[in-house]
């Protein structure tokens, strides 16, 4: 059996009880060591065979899979955070389907959510913003027109911007477009890992400050008023509201 497995955002203890388990068990397991904490793979097996698919292209990452599943191996594919979110799985989904390989997906938690725990932040809040964008900058890989940074800054929703930090000062003027400039942003480097490091200001001078702080890559960028301090209280707790388990 082959698991597709989200190993969280860094912090070894964030892989899932489920993923963790397939970890323990796996003959062989190919991990993205771009950004999965290699600390993960001391809770392999000892004889587990280990690959990792920074070197590798998709035809290797195949040839393992194919070759392991023809010995009756289980396999697991360690992504980074969740599996589901640029982790270019669908091809390889694909290809398995076709080679009639069965193939279990477990998720994981994203980094996006990693860094709302560093940031302690909540990207929902009520009269704020009760919506979240996940995007990315176009760099190498194109992105659709109407889902360019200019339009989607827009809607002055809460946006987390992916693969981006390297391009912050270009990025943070086409957020300008949408946003005022005083609006809060944060750029959180490596969330949950042991060297994480947040920087905090306004999308008037996050470029700045997260180029003096030397974060180029491995780091995300989170806009939005839910990082200010108004907000209005949810209805969720309030007194006064009757909630299927609150009378
Ligand atoms: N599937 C992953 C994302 C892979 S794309 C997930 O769910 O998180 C790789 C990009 O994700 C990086 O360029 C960076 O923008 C972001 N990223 C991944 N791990 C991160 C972390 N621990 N802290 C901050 N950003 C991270």
């Amino acid at each position: 059996m082959v698991y597709i497995v989200g190993a969280g955002p860094g912090d070894t203890e964030l892989i899932t009880v489920k993923g963790l388990k397939r970890v323990e068990s796996a003959d062989i397991i190919i991990y993205a060591g771009s950004l999965v904490n290699p600390e993960i793979l001391k809770y392999a097996k000892k004889d587990c065979e280990i690959h990792n698919s920074a070197y590798m292209n998709l035809e290797e990452v195949i040839d393992v899979i194919k070759k392991g599943h023809s010995e009756g191996k289980d396999i697991v594919r360690l992504h980074t955070g969740d599996p589901s979110i640029y982790g270019a799985v669908r091809e390889q989904m694909d290809i398995l389907k076709e080679n009639n390989i069965p193939f279990e997906n477990i998720p994981g938690v994203s980094s996006f959510c990693g860094a709302a725990s560093a940031l302690q932040a909540e990207y929902t809040l009520p009269s704020v913003s009760q919506t979240v964008i996940l995007t990315r900058m176009e760099g190498r890989t194109a992105v659709p027109e109407k889902e360019s940074i200019e339009s989607l800054s827009k809607h002055n929703a809460t946006m987390i911007i992916f693969l981006s930090v390297g391009m912050i000062s270009e990025l943070s003027k086409k957020l300008m477009e949408g946003y005022s400039k005083d609006t809060p942003a944060a750029v959180v480097y490596k969330a949950t890992w042991e060297d994480e490091k947040i920087v905090r200001g306004t999308l008037a001078d996050i470029a700045e400050k997260t180029e003096k702080a030397g974060i180029k890559k491995t780091a995300l960028v989170i806009v939005g008023n839910c990082l200010g301090n108004d907000y209005e209280l949810s209805k969720l707790y309030d007194k006064n509201f009757k909630t299927e388990f609150r009378g």
